[in-house]
């Protein structure tokens, strides 16, 4: 069997929805389980929904009224006034309404309301692109991915129990899967209380990758709006060259450096239980794409990876104590304690520096706590560009107007930490 996925701007409107059913119909043998995000920005708008709810900011329903009638646009556009096959969304609608006009539990920890809400936005896709197939003649199952997947009460960031997780895919799919198509939700899980889980934002990339490795899947699919991996983010550079070929540890070194074409957790799963990943145009189905997998040779040219908002801490001891192991491993421990990730660090004796997405919210309640121990320089508004297999040239080409802060160099990485001179 081989799982496909598509992510929400595959599915942002109705004619997406007809596209996405083309290429599933287009599939055979039927043994297909397809793994789809919220459609189009869906997500960003349950987060502001989440937070108005919990009457921190935003109309909540005036925020509600345009997630609404977003899905209820797609419905119409694609089986006019004949909304009986679509009862399933319906019945979700009414569900979130509920939600919503009860007041937020005192009880449930905000990420765990945020968990139950923001899930709404691929039960709410995958019902839709299910009755859709099914209206076609296309007789798929949908099946609740939360009842499958197993995670921790880390909500917002659910912990996968891969061992309880794999038997209850297996268990309910294998036999399901021999002679079907099944749709299912990426992003969401629950813990073993019943509570709706999300695995991370852009997490059904990973998804995705957690079926195919429990089904030992003949390989993945997933379908992008670009031509397969490039060597750089097009939003960023003039010139990107589409890659045919890619190994496992060239895809996750790009993927954990910021290239956001694949998410990082997703190859691991699939390189253990070598399963290829094929990262392929839903705009353009019948081309080839790049594929993922257990090759001999490495990236025969350099990637960019540019990753922006990003900020310089640099962390210097009051008590001028040296960057000692018992420094770093308190530092760490409070970079991890409010979830803040290190894109980049470097330490000398008497300073350690780390850059990190500009986070407001979270970075403002670490400062404090940093700021009782370290003496803090600060520097905002920088960028970090990774390159991978990079040679002089290709570091002088970005560095063309830009003013360097840090510079990393390992044998086929290189990380440069710059600020843009305009
Ligand atoms: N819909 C979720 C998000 O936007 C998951 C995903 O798209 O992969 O983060
Ligand atoms: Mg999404």
């Amino acid at each position: 069997m081989h799982v496909f996925k598509f992510g929400g701007a595959s599915v942002k409107s109705a004619q997406g929805v007809r596209n996405v059913a083309g290429i599933i119909q287009a599939h055979s043998p039927r043994q297909l389980l397809v793994v789809i995000s919220a459609m189009g920005e869906t997500t960003n708008a349950l987060e502001q929904l989440t937070w108005a709810y919990l009457r921190r900011q935003g109309d909540k329903s005036q925020l509600w009224e345009q997630i609404r009638a977003y899905h209820e646009q797609i419905m119409y556009e694609l089986t006019g006034s004949d909304q009986e096959p679509f009862r399933p969304v319906y019945d979700l609608l009414a569900d979130i309404e509920a939600v919503l006009n009860e007041e937020p539990d005192a009880s449930s920890l905000p990420d765990q309301v945020y968990d139950r809400l923001v899930s709404y936005g691929e039960l709410l896709s995958t019902r839709i692109v299910n009755a859709y197939l099914n209206h076609t003649g296309l007789d798929s199952y949908w099946v609740d991915a939360r009842r499958l997947v197993r995670t921790d009460d880390t909500y917002r960031e659910g912990k996968v129990d891969w061992e309880q997780t794999c038997e209850y895919i297996t268990d309910s799919l294998a036999e399901l899967l021999e002679n079907s198509v099944v749709i299912t939700q990426g992003f969401i899980g629950s813990t073993e209380e019943g509570h709706t889980t999300t695995l991370g934002r852009d997490g059904s990339d990973y998804t995705a990758a957690i079926f195919a490795h429990c089904l030992q899947a003949e390989g993945v699919t997933i379908w992008k709006d670009v031509p397969g991996v490039l060597n750089a983010d097009p939003k960023w550079f003039d010139e990107t060259v589409k890659i045919d070929q890619l190994t496992y540890q060239d895809a996750i070194e790009l993927a954990y450096y910021g290239a956001t074409v694949i998410h990082p957790k997703t190859i691991k799963p699939l390189q253990n239980r070598t399963i290829p990943l094929y990262v392929r145009s839903f705009l353009h189905p019948q081309e080839p794409g790049t594929v993922i997998g257990q090759f001999e040779k490495h990236l025969p040219i350099p990637s960019f990876i540019f990753k922006m908002k990003q900020t310089l801490i640099s962390l210097h001891p009051k008590d001028f104590s040296f960057i000692a192991e018992e420094n770093l491993s308190r530092i760490f421990g409070h970079f991890a304690e409010y979830g803040v990730k290190i894109n980049l660090m470097q330490n000398t004796a008497i300073s350690f520096s780390v850059v990190v997405d500009t986070q407001s919210e979270r970075l403002a309640k670490l400062m404090p706590l940093l700021r009782e121990e370290f003496k803090i320089t600060y520097n905002a508004d920088l960028e970090l560009i990774t390159i991978r297999h990079y040679d002089e040239k290709t570091i002088d080409r970005v560095l063309v107007n830009k003013k360097l802060l840090v510079e990393q160099k390992s044998r086929y990485t290189v990380q440069l930490v710059v600020k843009d001179l305009g």
